[in-house]
Order: C-alpha cells, then structure tokens, then sequence
C-alpha cells in the first residue's frame, strides 16, 4: 500500500500541516511510502483570475517544496489537468495507477472545491480511502455559534468567543512537525516519480516582462522559510507599534504576510505560537487586557481572516459572486467606461484613491487603508459594480483569497472620503507622494486635493488628472441609489 498527500494552493508548505502530517504518520506506522501531490490547471487560475503575481509566487514555493520533500525522500509529482472538470479524473487515475490505498488533504470552503471533493470521494469509491482535514484556521468553520446554534457571523461577538476559547485551549495553537523521511526502500520504488517538471504559468498567468518578475519576486520571496523570517522581523521591529500605525501606509508597519497565510505557506497556528512565546504568557491571552496594544491590534486581524472562513461555509453565497447582504444584488450599477479606466490606471484625480491603485500595480499588494478606500470610490463614487473590482484585485494582487476579498469588497452604505481619509491617515501626504510623482514638489495640505487647493496656473502645471467626479454629488447620487433600488428587494 502506498500513502499520498493532495496539497492544494492554500496549503502549500511541509510545516504544520494538518492533513500531511497525519499522511505521514499513516505512513511511518503502516511501513508504507509517502507520495505528494499537486494538480495545476491553468484553466482553474483563469477561472478565478489568479494573477501572474501569485501564479510565480505559489509556482517557486512548489518548487523549493519539491527539493525540500526530495531530501526526506518523498517525491512531489505534479499532475495536469487542462480544464478543471478534469481535475477529479486525473488525481483518480493517478492513485489508481500508483496503488495509492489512502489519501489525505485539508479542506477548501469555497463551493467549487467543496464540490470538487464531494465529487472526487464518490469517485473514488471504494478503491481508496480519503482523510480531510481543517487546516486554514486555529479555529474550525462553524465552532463559533450563537445562542441559537449557527455559525455566528458578527465580528465583535465572534472575537471574544475566540478570544476565549484560544485562551481556554491552549492546544489550539499547537503546531504538527514536518514529515518524516520515506526509508531508502521506498526511494527506490518510487523513483520514477521523482523530478516531476514544475507546471508552466497558463498564457495569460505570465507577468508582462523581465522587470516585473524581478521586482514581484524581491518582495515577495516565495517559501515557508522567507514567511517564517518576514514573521520574525514584524514581531521584533513593527509588533509593539501596530496599534499606533497600522492604519499609516506611508509607515508600511503592517506584516506584509497575507500573501504567504493566503497560500499557506506559513499556517496562522505557526504565527500566533510564535507570537505566545514571545509574549512568554503560560496561556494564550490575546485580549486586550491580557496583552500589549500592538499585539491585540494584530490578532484581531487575524481574527477577521478566522471569521471570513467562517462566513465563507455558512454564506456560500459569497463564493458564488454573491454579496452577503444580498439587497445589495438589486443595485443598478452605472458603466462609466472612462471612470474604470481611470480607477484602474490612478488617475482619478483622488491622490489617496491613485496611490492606492498605483501601489497595487507595481507590487501585487496594497495597504489596507487604501483598500477600503478605492472600493469605496468604485462602487460609491464611480456607482460601477464591485465585484468588477473585486475581479480586478484577484487578477492583480499576490495574496488574493476568497474569503478575505469577498468580505472586504462586501458594499456598504458607508462612503469613504478620499481627503479627509488621506489627512487623518497619511498626515505627512508621504504616502501620496511616493506613489503619484507629479504630486511629489506639492507642498502642504493641497497634495490630498490638488484641484481644489491649488491655483488653476499651478494644477494645470502639474500633469496630473482632475477628478473624474464631483465626490460630494456622488455620494449622494450612490445613497440615494442603494436606497431606493433596495427598497423592495
Ligand atoms: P497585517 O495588518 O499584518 O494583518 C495580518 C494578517 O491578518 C493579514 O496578513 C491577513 O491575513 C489578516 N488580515 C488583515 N486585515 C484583514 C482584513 N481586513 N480582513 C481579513 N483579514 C485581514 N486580504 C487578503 O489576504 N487577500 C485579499 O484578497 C484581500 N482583499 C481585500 C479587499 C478589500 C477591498 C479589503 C478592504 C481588504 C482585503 N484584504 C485582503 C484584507 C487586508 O487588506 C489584507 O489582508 C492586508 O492588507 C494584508 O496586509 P498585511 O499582511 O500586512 O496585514
């Protein structure tokens, strides 16, 4: 018999994984060899949009997954599947080629891939048996409740049931070792799975040039071992000041680790156990009591990632282009051609807003703070559909994830102005400086708001757009709109 491993693109590390680990202790205790597995299927990365950023990003991890699982003598063969109705046949057919007798692999929410497994395990049948795992989250989907028994769905609740919970299981936080070695026997029966090529990005996943995979790659360095030493520095340089200037982007204090939890590089568990340790705490205690500002500020982040997983299971909706609150499927959006355009070039004539977009065009990535702001000016201001925006992030942004993406494009009533945002959160208009040059010689407050604080002479001097749309009007015009057309939905 013979054991295999089904990693998936949110699991891709040997380290603290759940589903490998209990693989790999299937495997050691029956005496039988340890295979992995990945499917790539370019039509699967084109059908949620993966963007060439992350396609590179989650294709070098694979790769340095390969070496490290070639030293413990574990072979990582990589299957193709061109369209993703062909992925379930394709790891079916491998386990039956193989002799594989169990398989193993941690859970994806999202509907499709729940689909794909329900489909994979009938396929299956009885020829194999076939282990999930829960592996994204310290806490499962669904354990967080209400009075009532569902899944609870609003934060502050959810953050103190979480809260407490960690801190009254402690073993939440524990994390599994790597797999062990397949002996030197097995090594030889499984040689010709070894050296298994890397897939080759889909057309449409490669980055434009040369330049743009050397600048992606220095930032983000792919591997669980860049993620553990990015993990490092933020809890010993920016951790203690999170509080203080996470909202900042112009001090760019923030991890910078979604891209490596999205993919699962590094595992939550991992982080936060490093994060006690340092803290030197006999039990968990992430309240707001029972740790410092910096350190409460960072875990009720990642508590909100927790939560949307959560969301994701008992809303599936949301992964099926839906919004949560699904009044908000009833709005009538407008097709400002030029205003899309502009969004999506920076050139609105909102600094905040163009920083945001150029900052995520030139690194895959973009501070949160402009997050909210640019999807708020999307389907607020411009009345454009948010899940055109929604679309555009997963093509372009390196830690793209479903559940975190879906939830924060979630509309709201809630329209943010750019300006005042910009002045309380980029007070110094560094931020705005750095990312829109032609506003870098614009001294004092008129750098948040060009048009209207400079002379025309000087604007006009500038090269730099005037607003596209009148912010006041419409805010007004998008209110009245959601009002009205949700009314009787
Ligand atoms: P840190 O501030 O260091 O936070 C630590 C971790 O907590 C993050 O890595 C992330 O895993 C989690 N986290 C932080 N903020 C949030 C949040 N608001 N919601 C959920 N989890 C959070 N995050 C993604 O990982 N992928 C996305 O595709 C994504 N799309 C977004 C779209 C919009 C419109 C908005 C408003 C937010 C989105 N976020 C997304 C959440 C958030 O902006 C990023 O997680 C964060 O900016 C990543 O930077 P960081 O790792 O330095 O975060």
């Amino acid at each position: 018999t013979k054991v295999a491993h089904w990693f998936r693109p949110k699991d891709l590390r040997i380290h603290d994984n759940t589903a490998l680990h209990h693989a790999s202790t299937l495997a050691r205790d029956s005496n039988a060899p340890l295979i992995c597995i990945y499917q790539h299927c370019p039509a699967e990365e084109s059908w949620h949009g993966t963007s060439p950023a992350r396609t590179d990003f989650m294709l070098e991890a694979l790769k340095l997954m390969q070496e490290e699982l070639g030293e413990l003598n574990v072979p990582l063969v990589f299957l193709h599947a061109e369209e993703r109705d062909d992925i379930v046949p394709s790891v079916v057919e491998f386990l039956k080629e193989e002799e594989i007798s169990h398989v193993f692999a941690n859970f994806e929410y999202e509907v499709d891939e729940l689909r794909r497994d329900t489909k994979f395990v009938e396929e299956v049948g009885d020829k194999a048996k076939v282990s999930m795992y829960h592996d994204q989250t310290v806490v499962e989907p669904g354990t967080v409740t209400t009075g009532a028994g569902t899944p609870m769905k609003v934060f502050t609740p959810y953050h103190r049931a979480w809260l407490a919970l960690v801190k009254e299981s402690p073993e939440l936080l524990n994390t599994v070792p790597a797999p062990t070695k397949n002996s030197a026997q097995a090594k030889k029966e499984l040689k010709h799975l070894f050296n298994s090529a890397l897939p080759t990005p889909g057309k449409d996943k490669n980055f434009a040039n040369e330049e743009d995979r050397k600048r992606i790659r220095s930032l983000w360095p792919a591997g669980h071992a860049a993620g553990v030493k990015r993990l490092a520095t933020f809890l010993t340089d920016n951790i203690a000041d999170y509080a203080a200037t996470r909202s900042n982007p112009a001090k760019d204090s923030t991890s910078r680790l979604s891209a490596y939890f999205s993919s699962g590089q590094l595992s939550i568990r991992e982080a936060l156990s490093t994060l006690q340790s340092k803290c030197n705490d006999s039990s968990p205690d992430f309240s707001e009591k029972g740790s410092a500002p910096g350190v409460y500020a960072w875990v009720r982040e990642l508590v909100f990632r927790e939560l949307y997983r959560q969301t994701t299971v008992s809303t599936p909706h949301v992964s099926m282009n839906l919004p949560t609150n699904l009044k908000f499927d009833f709005v009538r959006w407008e097709d400002d051609k030029e205003g899309w355009e502009k969004w999506v070039e920076g050139r609105t004539g909102e600094p905040f807003v163009d920083a945001g977009m150029r900052q995520l065009r030139c690194e895959g990535w973009m501070h949160n703070r402009l997050r909210m702001n640019v999807s708020s000016y999307l389907y607020c201001n411009l009345l454009l559909d948010y899940r055109r925006g929604e679309r555009f992030f997963a093509e372009t942004l390196v830690d793209w994830d479903l559940s975190n993406n879906t939830q924060g494009w979630e509309p709201s009533y809630t329209v943010f102005n750019p300006v005042s945002q910009a002045e309380r959160n980029d007070p110094e208009g560094e931020y705005i400086r750095k990312w829109v040059p032609e506003l870098k010689d614009v001294q004092g407050k008129a750098v948040f708001a060009p048009y209207a604080r400079l002379s025309k002479e000087e604007f006009e001097k500038l090269g730099y757009p005037r607003p596209h749309v009148d912010w006041k009007e419409t805010k007004q015009r998008a209110v009245e709109r959601f009002k009205s057309d949700m009314k009787d939905a």
